[in-house]
């Protein structure tokens, strides 16, 4: 199992851009206006980047967690 998961609330998405610009490795524009990641399960390698988008989001719709330990980092 992966150390971290995405937890991303899609619906509140208002396609803001700030995660596909801090982090455009995961999180991308997709054609209705909302971002959308390409892995949930990410590494300690990809924390930081993904970490950055949560922070950015205007509405806080991405949520992160440690899979091992439950903690809800953002
Ligand atoms: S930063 Fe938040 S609101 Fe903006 S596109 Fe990403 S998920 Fe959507």
């Amino acid at each position: 199992m992966a150390k971290y998961r995405i937890e991303f609330e899609r619906d509140k998405c208002i396609g803001a851009r700030s995660c596909n610009e801090e982090c455009p490795d995961n999180w991308e524009m997709k054609d209705d206006g909302k971002s959308d990641c390409s892995t949930k399960d990410i590494e300690e390698d990809q924390l930081e980047c993904n970490m950055n988008a949560a922070k950015a989001c205007p509405v806080n719709a991405i949520h992160i967690k440690n899979t091992e330990n439950g903690e809800k980092l953002i």
